[in-house]
């Protein structure tokens, strides 16, 4: 009883502490520092934690469907709960109004594949992205609405080939982006790596490179970019081509990478900024 007695002064005081911060003027925010040092969690964390912006995850397909897009959406849930993002699923192409996406900072094409919207969604994604929205393209995002030029701009290029899954390098082109700077600056790992129809530099900023040396099938030549941003049209997309695999979700650093990717473009300033551009 000794010890339960301590805890509970120590914590009456560490409260009292607080509010003198100013943080108890609001009685619901002294009840959830209260309840929290009861559960021995830190205040404030994963307590009736108030989302920072909201994601819109779209996995719907009309070609390829990877078997590991339900992993990737409970990653992407995941990383909301622990990073103060609230994330909603869908694969119903109706939600693309102008009053539904205007509810999130974020909406993430999850290897979505074939045509998937029909004249008034793209209309309504192309309003949304422009008024200020952010994208995330997931792997197969980028063989996706071939017909859509937009789209095609916004992803950056649009899937041409892969070889078989193995493993390959990448090497991280921009230690400083969100989305790359958790990550080794030569990276090793497993994945179906893609070709793309032509090569995106120049129109984005590029994040990362595949080593085509490292593995066998890469078409792209000594430039191979696997990641990159871009921010265009008032709206700040971000795309990357790895994905594919069940196992890809279950990374660490490949989640660090989705996560990087979502904060930058949730934010006004999304950290896409090319090197030369970095000293101004
Ligand atoms: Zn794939």
């Amino acid at each position: 009883m000794t010890g339960v007695f301590h805890f509970m002064a120590g914590s009456l005081g560490l409260i009292l502490a607080i509010c003198k911060l100013g943080i108890c003027r609001h009685p619901v925010n002294a009840w959830l520092l209260i309840v929290g040092l009861i559960l021995g969690a830190p205040p404030g964390l994963g307590i009736a934690a108030e989302s920072r912006f909201g994601v819109l995850v779209f996995s719907k397909t009309t070609g390829f469907r990877h078997d590991s897009i339900p992993h990737g959406i409970a990653a992407l849930a995941a990383l909301g709960t622990e990073h103060g993002f609230a994330v909603d699923s869908t694969e119903d192409a109706a939600r693309f109004t102008d009053a539904t996406l205007a509810r999130y900072r974020v909406v993430v094409f999850l290897s979505t594949t074939g045509d998937i919207l029909d004249a008034g969604q793209k209309a309504a994604m192309e309003r949304y992205f422009k008024s200020g929205g952010g994208f995330v393209g997931i792997h197969s995002a980028s063989d996706t609405e071939y017909q859509w030029p937009w789209y095609g701009r916004l992803v950056g290029a649009y899937f041409a080939s892969h070889p078989a899954i193995q493993r390959a390098t990448v090497h991280i082109a921009d230690a400083k982006h969100p989305s790359t700077k958790g990550l080794p600056e030569t990276w090793v790992r497993t994945d179906e790596w893609y070709n793309f129809r032509s090569n995106p530099r120049g129109a984005v900023h590029v994040l990362a490179t595949l080593d085509e040396a490292t593995y066998s099938g890469g078409a792209m030549g000594t430039d191979h970019p696997i990641a990159w941003c871009q921010e265009i049209d008032g709206g700040r997309s971000w795309y990357t081509a790895m994905g594919h695999t069940t196992e890809s979700y279950a990374e660490p650093l490949f989640r660090l990478h989705l996560l990087g990717g979502i904060e930058s473009v949730a934010n006004a300033t999304s950290g896409c900024i090319a090197d030369s551009e970095r000293s101004r």
